[in-house]
């Protein structure tokens, strides 16, 4: 069995005026995440880590922020075509394991819902993918609310 572990890691920066989308869920908030698409850091983070496994670069690399087909991107919908690309390397996922680190709001109740649409876009079971989430302590720029980052670890097995 050939198995391919990847990582990924993400920051984006929380201002005023957007959605907070994270795992694919909408989440109320007073602020929301910056970017080019939607802003889904932990998605960046898991999408990242599945490319990464197979030393195929990043999401940047496959979905460039400069191409206007990419602005408000639903990064679900990329990462159903990052499913398909690891597929098509003759691969499926074994298992994903992320954290994300903000200071507010609390995300213990939404873990659940990004989980399942991360294991959905990728077409395998919920409990393959896991979602964690903590603060930093209020120590530097997730503590102080400027932002928020993401990591994920994943195994892939060849298929
Ligand atoms: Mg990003």
């Amino acid at each position: 069995m050939m198995m391919r572990i990847g990582h990924g890691y993400d920051v984006h920066r929380l201002k005023e005026g957007r959605k907070l989308i994270l795992g694919g869920v909408d989440i109320p908030y007073e602020m929301g995440l910056d970017g080019h698409s939607d802003a889904d850091v932990l998605v960046h983070a898991v999408m990242d880590s599945l490319l990464g496994a197979l030393a195929l670069g990043d999401i940047g690399k496959h979905f460039p922020d400069t191409d206007p087909a990419y602005k408000g991107a639903d990064s679900i919908e990329l990462l159903k075509s990052v499913g398909g690309i690891i597929a098509s390397q003759g691969y499926k996922v074994g298992n994903i394991d992320s954290t994300i680190c903000a200071q507010r709001p609390k995300l213990s109740p939404h873990i659940e819902n990004m989980r399942r649409n991360i294991a959905s876009a990728l077409s395998i079971d919920i409990s393959q993918v896991s979602v964690k989430a903590t603060t930093e302590e209020k120590l530097g720029f997730t503590g102080e609310g400027l932002g928020m980052s993401a990591t994920a670890v994943c195994l892939l097995i060849d298929a």
